[in-house]
């Protein structure tokens, strides 16, 4: 080792020790007589001493070196004057006695420390760089630990990791795949995994009864905040189970990550169906941090002449608690917030239970006083308490008013970023119709199993069946997902058909898979988390980029290597492909 100890050891027990370090040099400071600079490595950082009349020679080099310089110091542990409670190695520092440069730097094109002054795509740029910062890589070391953990308890679950490929074959789910052409069998291509799925169900038909693996998967998608082109799961399945066995064993993956990682006991894990989650909360992912449930109000609304309630299919309302103080004009600015497109709500109405005991709606001239009262108890109001109110279409209004509640939960400050509220979702719709195709498709994936119950629907009512499916939501962000599978030859082959696949196209596609069920496939299922979006959680950040080492940006861009980028001729014409148009 060029070093005896790292930057972020030395404490006042080393006091007096001749020692070693290596590191980058973050910062330096000349005060007179002497010169500070702080070294800098993964560990930490350690402060140096120069003093211009002990050894003026050494001192003088040392004001030459600049920011980010590879240096190797000897010297001996001090304890400081000037104590510094803020760093673990604060209470000492080294008397420099040589130093040697091992390598040079240019001046970095921003500045390495916490808080820094450059872009985020600069700093993609330069993510060699942007990892030497605290924040980043703390984010790479919290997602180490994480896999780290993961691979502790499921292991000790009798899971065996086992890696499946990458260079597959187009399987359908969702996405469009990133192709590879082959150059051994031209005009030939292969597909990156979305996911491992048929492979991880492959290796239940093989009988390793418990598998996962942490994968890397690849979907060509229009990328948002959270989403890469490449993303990585933590992917499992288990053979001979049923789905309460699948909720138990990962509602006890994520407790036990919260434990040992978070110190954080994870209260109850409650169930909600899908159903209920659009019905009490308009979205499929509820943050159930804050109560606030939408209450449906039909019963208590209609048939008092008031045409947009009479006329809507459904009338909605949350009760936002102590809101009664609401001014007009942040009303106002509420509604124009509903009525953006991005919710699209036509209108907004509002009933207020004044301090006074009065009560005041928008819609005063059709509801008397008496009437907002039975509203107020519909939806659990008391004096002092804002009711807000939609009406429309079902589905939408369900939607619009979910966008509200979760709106008036951040505006009242009642998502502690701090708290961890888990929740299942399951018995999600199997099928959704796709308008422009003029088909049904599958809602998670074609290899999930319709509820046992609703096998039947698939011929007479699909819009209907149920997946015995199901998604893990935590403070409302959908961590992971997953299903009962299908087993059976003969209900995959039905499920294919019901997607519009002839049985040609479905035996073409994914004859290997149907081909393994008649082998005798054991009943399974499985489940996915996705990796990085746990790891922004764990880290207690919005954005996923910080916890993967080199991300891309909005365009799908490594903007480090500049890739994706144009090929040669002779590469072309090697894999037989050659681009439409210039362009
Ligand atoms: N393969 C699924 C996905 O990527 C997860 C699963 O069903 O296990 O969403």
């Amino acid at each position: 080792m060029l070093r005896t100890h790292t930057c972020g050891e030395l404490t006042i027990k080393d006091a007096g020790k001749k020692v070693t370090l290596c590191g980058w040099l973050q910062r330096s400071r000349d005060l007179g007589g002497m010169t500070f600079i702080d070294v800098r490595d993964r560990y930490g950082v350690t402060q140096l001493v120069f003093n211009m009349e002990t050894n003026a020679a050494l001192c003088e080099a040392a004001r030459k070196l600049g920011r980010e310089f590879v240096i190797k110091v000897k010297g001996t542990v001090t304890e400081r004057s000037n104590k510094n409670a803020k760093m673990t190695t604060g209470d000492i520092e080294i008397i420099a006695e040589e130093f040697e440069v091992l390598n040079a730097s240019v001046t970095p094109p921003f500045t390495i420390e916490d808080n820094t002054d450059g872009g985020e795509e600069f700093r993609m740029k330069y993510r060699y760089l942007d990892i030497r910062r605290n924040p980043v890589k703390e984010a790479l070391l919290l997602r180490a630990r994480l896999a780290t953990e993961v691979r502790n308890y499921l292991n000790a679950q009798s899971f065996v990791e086992v890696e499946t490929p990458v260079l597959i074959k187009s399987t359908p789910e969702g996405a469009r795949d990133f192709v590879v052409p082959s150059r051994m069998n031209a005009g030939e291509f292969y597909a990156l995994p979305q996911s491992p799925q048929t492979f991880k169900q492959l290796l239940m038909v093989a009988g390793l009864d418990r598998y996962y693996q942490i994968v890397k998967c690849f979907r060509d998608e229009d990328l948002r905040a959270d989403r890469q082109p490449e993303f990585t799961q933590i992917d499992c399945e288990m053979s001979f189970i049923e789905r309460e066995d699948i909720l138990n064993t990962f509602e006890g993956l994520i407790r036990y990550l919260f434990k040992t990682i978070k110190s954080v006991e994870l209260g109850e894990v409650p169930r909600m169906s899908y159903d209920d989650a659009m019905k009490f909360y308009g979205i499929d992912k509820p943050d159930i941090r804050f109560e606030m449930k939408m209450v449906e109000m039909n019963d208590v609304v209609k048939g008092k002449n008031f045409k947009v309630f009479d006329d809507a299919e459904l009338v909605v309302g949350i009760c936002a608690k102590g809101c009664a103080e609401y001014t007009r004009k942040q009303l106002d600015e509420l509604t124009e917030w509903v009525k953006r497109p991005q919710i699209g709500a036509t209108g907004l109405v509002y009933a207020r239970w004044n301090s006074d005991g009065t009560s005041k709606s928008s819609v005063d001239k059709f509801y008397p006083a008496e009437e907002q009262q039975k509203w107020f108890e519909q939806c659990g109001g008391q004096q002092g308490d804002l009711i807000l109110i939609l009406a429309g279409a079902k589905d939408k209004t369900r939607k619009a008013m979910g966008e509200l509640r979760l709106e008036m939960g951040r505006r009242l400050g009642l998502m502690n970023p701090n708290e961890f509220k888990t929740l299942w979702v399951y018995d999600f719709p199997l099928l959704e119709w796709n308008e422009e195709n003029k088909r049904w498709s599958a809602m998670h994936h074609p290899f999930t199993s319709p509820k046992t119950e609703d096998i039947p629907l698939l011929e007479s009512n699909p819009g209907n069946a149920r997946a015995n499916a199901y998604d893990m939501v935590i403070n409302g962000v959908e961590v992971g997902g997953g299903s009962i599978r299908i087993h059976n030859k003969e209900l995959q082959q039905k499920m294919f058909s019901v997607l519009g696949f002839t049985p040609e196209e479905a035996q073409s596609q994914f004859g290997f898979l149907m081909n393994a069920f008649e082998f005798g496939a054991p009943p399974h299922g499985g489940i996915a988390y996705g990796f990085d979006r746990l790891c922004a959680l764990f880290g207690g950040s919005d954005g996923i980029r910080d916890y993967i080492a080199f991300p891309k940006n909005n365009a799908g861009r490594d903007v480090m290597i500049d890739s994706p980028s144009a090929i040669s001729p002779e590469q072309m014409k090697e894999l037989g492909i050659s681009l439409l148009a210039k362009l």
